[in-house]
């Protein structure tokens, strides 16, 4: 049968994201040996980068695992069963990390914030001069909650954080925003990270990092388990303990060639293309929006992500358009996590290896699904992210990065050092 969707296909999802020829390139090659020479110096040299990326100067253990994987690990290094943590809910990843510290034994509070805006200071700074015993330990927020597109203010929990005087670590999940939205860790005051490799970064998942600082370390509880254990894996005796076992040997060279990308681009450069790219979109919704069922789930652009857009569209209108792209264009759209009703909300990822082509494409694509349905919308969706498009690039102070270690870094090593 002719169909329009015969080419190459376009992942647009929040996650895994679209995979530069440059990594799979890359991770096209032998098993390396494991035990000496050429993995061992990649591995190495990816330690500064990742730093630079998360602008900390502190540490980061890598897992063979999802983002799930980071999130266990951050909590069993720091807890111990029945501590108390407070989980700022801005939609499900939130939640999902909160359940996972219910399970290692955590005491779990959470402030719901709702579907469609980020955590509210004031309410987060009351609960926190609640706590008088300071029972909260740690306090799990999501810089980017993927579910629901919505961007958290981690700089502001820290502030209120210090306003108190509360001694509760700040851990962000960065698992869809590393490498696309502005995070800086330890200028945020942030105490543990997480990270995956297969959104921002570029590799294809099965790799995760958690950033940690001192203060973090050294609450180490009665929770974590040896494989888990964040220790040997920053401070290893021999290569193996990096890993707890053989090392992802693929994913490590994959990695380096996205971390060479973005080092080549500049970090703020990576930074300002995910801004002009996701206002690309952002016009067309505006204009969509203007008439008939679609809307943006967070309708505040300050407070909504770079790295991924949610969409709402009425029950079953957002299903049927993800079908649509998909089995008639070759365009794959996320469907409505966390949603209620799941098929009245679709989701475009943007992160990572995106152009300004890529994204007009997915554009003009919706607008297609938008007519081949019948689904009214607004008119001039196409004109607006054109001229978006057409902009002159932001002008961005910070001169790229020319090579790949912190130390040749003038700007990065600025920032981490303040
Ligand atoms: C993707 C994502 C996760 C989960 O990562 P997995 O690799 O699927 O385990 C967690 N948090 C956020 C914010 C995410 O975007």
């Amino acid at each position: 049968m002719m169909s329009l969707a015969n080419g190459r296909p376009y992942l647009a999802i929040p996650g895994p994201s679209v995979m530069p020829d440059k990594v799979l390139r890359a991770m096209h090659r032998a098993s390396p040996n494991i035990y000496e020479g050429e993995l061992h110096d990649v591995t190495y040299s990816l330690i500064p980068d990742l730093k630079s990326v998360a602008r900390t100067r502190h540490d980061v253990a890598i897992y063979i695992g999802n983002g799930h994987a980071a999130w266990e690990a951050a909590l069993s290094n720091t807890l111990s069963r029945g501590d108390t943590v407070l989980v700022l809910a801005t939609g499900r990843f939130c939640i999902g990390w909160g359940e996972m510290a219910a399970k290692i034994g955590a005491q779990v509070q959470t402030i719901d914030y709702g579907q469609q805006s980020d955590a509210d200071l004031d309410q987060f700074e009351a609960t926190l001069a609640a706590d008088k015993d300071h029972r909260i330990k740690a306090v799990l927020a999501v810089h980017v909650d993927t579910s629901t597109s919505v961007k958290n203010d981690i700089a502001g929990m820290r502030a209120r954080l210090d306003k108190l005087g509360h001694p509760a670590l700040l851990m962000a999940d960065c698992i869809a925003s590393l490498g696309c939205d502005r995070f800086e860790m330890d200028a945020w005051g942030v105490d543990v990270m997480v990270a995956g490799c297969q959104k921002g970064l570029m590799t294809p998942a099965g790799m995760s990092f958690v950033f940690f600082n001192d203060k973090a370390n050294a609450a180490q509880g009665n929770c974590v388990t040896h494989y888990w254990d964040w220790r040997p894996r920053t401070d290893p005796e021999g290569y193996w303990q990096l890993f707890d076992g053989t090392a992802p040997t693929h994913h490590l060279f994959g990695l380096r060639a996205a971390l060479d990308m973005i080092n080549e681009e500049g970090l703020e450069n990576v930074w300002a293309r995910h801004d002009q790219i996701a206002a690309t979109l952002w016009a067309a919704c505006e204009a969509w929006q203007s008439e008939g069922p679609l809307w943006l789930n967070i309708q505040d652009r300050a407070k909504r992500s770079v790295a991924v857009t949610s969409i709402g569209l009425g029950a079953d209108n957002a299903d049927a358009l993800r079908t649509w792209t998909e089995t008639h264009t070759g365009l794959t759209l996320g469907i409505g996590l966390g949603r209620e009703p799941a098929s009245g909300y679709f989701r475009v990822g943007h992160m990572g290896h995106v152009n300004a082509h890529m994204m007009m494409s997915v554009v003009g694509t919706i607008e297609a699904g938008l007519l081949a349905l019948d689904l009214p919308h607004g008119a001039g969706a196409l004109d607006a992210a054109a001229r978006v498009i057409a902009q002159k690039p932001a002008k961005v102070d910070a001169s790229p990065v020319a090579a790949s270690h912190p130390e040749r870094h003038p700007a990065v090593q600025r920032q981490c050092c303040d």
